[in-house]
C-alpha cells in the first residue's frame, strides 16, 4: 500500500512549482500562481480514477468522513451504523457531528454484514457507512438494496481501498458519498489529505462551502463571498495536493505492483488446506492493498502471528487485540473518555457497547491475518516472504 515507499522526483517537481510561486493556499491568490491550481488539478485528476462527478478534497480521510456526512445533513441524533472492524477515525467523524454511532457485525468479507444492518434500523437512522477495509469490499449489491428500501444514504469509506471495483465500478463512487484518505500510509498520499467523492451536484456544493467556513466561492474575491451556513476549515493546501497530483498520476503502476505482490504471496498461502481467504462479494476486485486470509480459529491465528513477528515478516497483523481497527480494544470509546462534555443521545446510544454481543466478529477478526501489501518488494523479496509465510503458518498448524 504506502504510496511513499515510491515518493521521487515527480512529487519533488510538482511540489517545487508550488514553492515556486509561493502560493499555498488552494483558494484565491489567482495572480500569483504562474497558473499552477494543484489542489484543482487533483480534484479532476480524481474524477477520472473514481468515474465521478465531483470531487471536493479536504484535510484528511477522518474530515473526509464527516464532510461526507455533513453534507448529507448527517447531525445531531441521528443514528449512522457502521461496522466494528474498521479504523477509530469512523466514530470520530460521526460523533463530531453529534450523531450516534451504531456497530454492527462483519460477515466474511470482514465488512459490514447486510443481515446485521438491517436489524439495527431504527426510525433515528440516517446513514449507513460502509467501510472497503484492507482493499476489499462488503455486498454493496445488499447493502444498496437495504438503503434504498429503508430511504438511507450510503456512505462509502473508501480509505483503505483506492483502485478496488465492485461490479466494474470503483469503489468509493458506488454509495450515495465516498471517502478516501491520503494520509501518509494510505495507496497513495498527499502527506495529509483526503477526499470526498459523490455524483449529487447538492452534495457536492455541501461539502465544497462547508470544507471552507462556509464560503461559497463565488466569484474572484474571496473577503466578499457570503456564507450561506456553517461550516469549518478542512481544506488540503497545494503543498499536499502538489505530491498527490504525483502520485495519482502513478496509481495504475501502484496497482499492478500490489497485484503481483499481493498474487505471489495468495498462491503460496492458496497451497495450504487449512488457510482461507476472505469471501470478495461476485462482481468485486480487490485493490490489492492488504492480503487477508483465516486460520482455523484464534489461538492458531495469534501463534502464527507471533511467529511471523519473530521471523522478521513484518507488516502482517491479528486485529483481535488491536486497539486501532477493532471493538474489542476501544476502550477510550467505551468509556467515553472524551475532553467535554458528551450529549445524552450519544451516552445512551453508546451505553450498551461494552456488553452487546459482536461474537460473530470476534469468529471473522480472530481467526484472520492481514498482511499490508508493500510497494517497494522486489518479485524475488515477494517471493521469498511467501515460502517463509507458508513455512510459518505449516509450523503451527
Ligand atoms: C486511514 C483511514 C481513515 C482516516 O484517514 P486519515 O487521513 O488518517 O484521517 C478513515 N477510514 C479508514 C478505513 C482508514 O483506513
Amino acid at each position: 500500500m504506502p504510496g511513499f515507499e515510491l515518493f521521487g522526483d515527480l512529487e519533488r517537481k510538482e511540489v517545487n512549482d508550488v514553492l515556486d510561486n509561493g502560493v499555498l493556499m488552494r483558494y484565491g491568490f489567482d495572480g500569483m500562481r504562474k497558473g499552477y491550481w494543484k489542489a484543482k488539478e487533483l480534484e479532476s485528476e480524481l474524477q477520472n480514477t473514481f468515474q465521478s462527478k465531483h470531487v471536493q478534497l479536504v484535510s484528511s480521510g477522518t474530515a473526509a468522513v464527516s464532510v461526507a456526512l455533513a453534507a448529507a445533513g448527517v447531525g445531531a441524533g441521528d443514528e449512522v451504523i457502521m461496522p466494528t472492524f474498521t479504523f477509530v477515525a469512523s466514530f470520530e467523524a460521526i460523533m463530531m457531528l453529534g450523531a450516534i454511532p451504531v456497530l454492527v457485525d462483519i460477515d466474511d468479507t470482514l465488512c459490514l454484514n447486510p443481515e446485521a444492518v438491517e436489524k439495527a434500523i431504527t426510525p433515528k437512522t440516517k446513514a449507513i457507512m460502509v467501510v472497503q477495509m484492507c482493499g476489499s469490499m462488503a455486498d454493496m449489491g445488499a447493502l444498496k438494496t437495504i438503503a434504498t428500501e429503508h430511504n438511507l444514504i450510503l456512505v462509502e469509506d473508501a480509505c483503505q481501498a483506492i483502485g478496488g471495483t465492485y461490479k466494474g465500478q470503483p469503489l468509493g463512487s458506488i454509495g450515495d458519498l465516498g471517502c478516501f484518505s491520503f494520509d501518509f500510509v494510505k495507496t497513495i498520499t498527499c502527506g495529509e489529505g483526503g477526499a470526498v467523492v459523490t455524483n449529487n451536484k447538492d452534495y457536492y456544493i455541501n461539502a465544497d462551502h462547508y470544507s471552507d467556513h462556509g464560503h461559497d466561492h463565488v466569484g474572484n474575491d474571496r473577503g466578499a463571498e457570503s456564507h450561506p451556513f456553517l461550516g469549518y476549515n478542512f481544506r488540503i493546501s497545494e503543498l499536499h495536493a502538489a505530491v498527490g497530483l504525483a502520485q495519482v498520476k502513478r496509481l495504475p503502476e501502484f496497482l499492478e505492483i500490489q497485484k503481483r505482490n499481493f498474487n505471489i504471496i495468495r498462491k503460496a498461502l492458496a497451497e495450504i488446506p487449512e488457510v482461507t481467504f476472505r469471501k470478495v462479494p461476485e462482481g468485486g476486485e480487490e485493490s490489492c492493498a492488504f492480503l487477508n486470509f483465516s486460520l482455523p480459529n484464534l489461538e492458531i491465528a495469534t501463534t502464527v502471528s507471533e511467529a511471523f513477528k519473530e521471523k522478521g515478516v513484518d507488516v502482517c497483523w491479528n486485529y483481535y487485540n488491536n486497539s486501532w481497527h477493532y471493538i474489542r480494544r476501544w476502550d477510550h470509546l467505551k468509556d467515553l473518555n472524551s475532553l467535554y462534555p458528551i450529549s445524552e443521545d450519544i451516552r445512551r446510544g453508546l451505553s450498551n457497547l461494552k456488553t452487546q454481543d459482536f461474537s460473530i466478529s470476534d469468529y471473522h477478526i480472530g481467526r484472520n491475518i492481514s498482511c499490508l501489501i508493500k510497494l517497494s518488494w522486489t518479485e524475488d523479496e515477494v517471493k521469498s516472504r511467501a515460502l517463509k509465510m507458508a513455512k510459518i503458518i505449516k509450523e503451527h498448524l
